[in-house]
């Protein structure tokens, strides 16, 4: 295996960068380099989201297929050789996509490609036929009046553009989110929008409608791109345009999950913090869950399966958490800080894997600002990999929103997105997406960086907690600035 950059060998990094002298030792750089480049040429973070796709494949919240990924979860750790595996128990919705008829009856009769959204309620039997009230934002559809949308469907026609950074993803999804409970309170029937996602296929794109737990009146249904332009079509043509919908989505008594645990224990006086490795166990149901989040599974696992090969424990506790239904709720995510808020402030630093398996470019933080300078550090070996520095205001992702809004400070390793929304929540998340090149390199990046971080006498300062509520729907909310959940 030939190093990423010719000649760039652990002497030289060292001596080139008087910084990393003094905050990390040069033992655990001359390591991190080892593992960083072993991981290019790796085989087990593919291995893991094979089996995870091919033997467990859809894994929504409380179905069958949930209960068996936190089985297959706790037997892979444990064959693999990590310690303290448990189960952390998590109660968890279950709701159930059903069927769906969606039509255009007039002007033009024609099928719709369209998918219940997550936490819709159905429609009866005889289903709802109504005139269409189109409109592209939110700020549209609040501005219309009872009048105007009482008894018809509104359709938000907003359309989401690929982006490296996935950008656009947090504005598409706020329209899933926040859509429909606007066109309730102005008496509309359903929600019509179009896939909050980029594909040009005819897979409509699924994800939760819901917002502050609050359970959607009406149904809301996504067509995918092809299949609004159809509609959108028909809408611009002047007369007035009727959608038959018919969806037998329902929701059933909740269920147990699980958020599934394995740690690398670690050595002397920094044994009881901890490097937490995040990702969700759970998926959507119309795909196999390859790229979201068995990408984020394996990588996060095989990096810890490297350092725990490596042969010597880490100073701190490695801890890598499978967390149970991210995708509708937060459920594993907001179980997980209530079972461990008395140790909150031993989780030095957190990093989670929610973006797909695409190259990282880039390495963002949110660490206390006397900590940068060890970021700095850190990013001279992320570098080789192509990665860029970027800044300090990462969410860190959603699963450890609640332990960053407690004030654990977060590291994030950004994706390339360009394609990551063409497959995600549609039945195009299938294993068939994922290089193998493109996740070892995202392996690289992450066994670099929870290896350094485990390895260092400094730590990442605390952040400030965060106790502003949840947002809500109104326009003051209408933020975008986080990245997808
Ligand atoms: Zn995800
Ligand atoms: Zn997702």
């Amino acid at each position: 295996m030939t190093r990423l950059i010719p000649g760039l060998a652990a002497c030289c990094l060292l001596a080139a960068t008087p910084v990393l002298a003094q905050s990390i030792p040069a033992d655990v750089a001359a390591q991190a380099i080892l593992l960083r480049d072993q991981a290019l040429r790796d085989t087990i973070a593919y291995e893991l989201v094979e089996s995870l796709t091919m033997e467990i494949g859809p894994r929504p919240a409380g179905s069958a297929g949930d209960k068996a990924a936190v089985a297959w979860a706790v037997q892979m750790m444990t064959g693999l050789g990590f310690e303290n595996v448990r189960t952390e128990e998590v109660t968890v919705p279950h709701w159930d996509r059903g069927s769906i008829e969606a039509d255009i009856v007039s002007p033009y009769p024609q099928l719709l490609h369209a998918t219940s959204l997550g936490g819709s309620p159905g429609t009866s039997d005889a289903g709802i036929e109504a005139q269409i009230v189109r409109v592209t934002s939110l700020n549209e559809l609040r501005a219309l009046s009872a009048a105007e949308l009482s008894g018809r469907i509104a359709y938000i026609d907003h359309q989401m553009l690929p982006s490296k950074d996935g950008a656009g993803y947090s504005k598409a999804s706020r329209i899933r989110s926040c859509g429909h409970y606007i066109a309730a309170e102005r008496g509309a029937l359903a929600t019509l929008i179009r896939s909050a996602g980029t594909s040009h296929h005819r897979f409509a794109h699924t994800g939760s409608m819901l917002n502050r737990d609050i359970p959607p009146t009406i149904p809301g249904i996504a067509l995918a791109n092809a299949d609004a332009d159809l509609l959108t079509y028909q809408v611009l043509g002047g007369e007035p345009v009727t959608v038959q919908l018919k969806s037998s989505a329902r929701h059933h008594a909740k269920e147990k999950s699980a958020n599934v645990v394995g740690e690398i224990p670690g050595r002397g006086e920094l044994a009881n913090e901890v490097v937490l490795l995040a990702a969700h166990l759970d998926s959507w149901d119309l795909g196999t869950g390859a790229i979201d989040d068995g990408a984020g599974v394996a990588i996060v696992t095989a990096a810890a399966k490297m350092i725990l090969d490596s042969g010597s424990a880490p100073h701190r506790t490695i801890r890598v958490v499978l967390f149970a239904n991210e995708e509708f709720g937060l459920d594993g995510a907001e179980q997980y800080e209530e079972n461990h808020r008395a140790a909150v402030n031993d989780h030095v630093i957190g990093l989670e894997a929610d973006s797909g398996a695409g190259r990282v470019w880039r390495f963002r933080s949110r660490v206390a600002d006397d900590s940068l300078e060890l970021l700095d550090a850190m990013h001279v070996f992320l570098e080789p990999l192509g990665i860029e520095r970027g800044d300090n205001n990462t969410t860190g992702g959603a699963d450890l929103s609640p332990m960053r809004k407690a004030g654990m400070p977060v590291l994030s390793l950004s994706h390339d997105s360009s394609k990551y929304f063409h497959f995600h929540h549609t039945a195009d998340d299938t294993l068939d997406k994922i290089d193998r090149a493109d996740l070892n390199q995202s392996v690289a990046a992450y066994v670099t960086a929870a290896y350094i971080a485990a390895n260092i006498e400094a730590d990442f300062g605390r952040l400030t907690p965060d106790t502003r509520p949840k947002r809500s729907c109104s326009a003051e909310d209408d933020t975008w600035a986080s990245f997808p959940d």
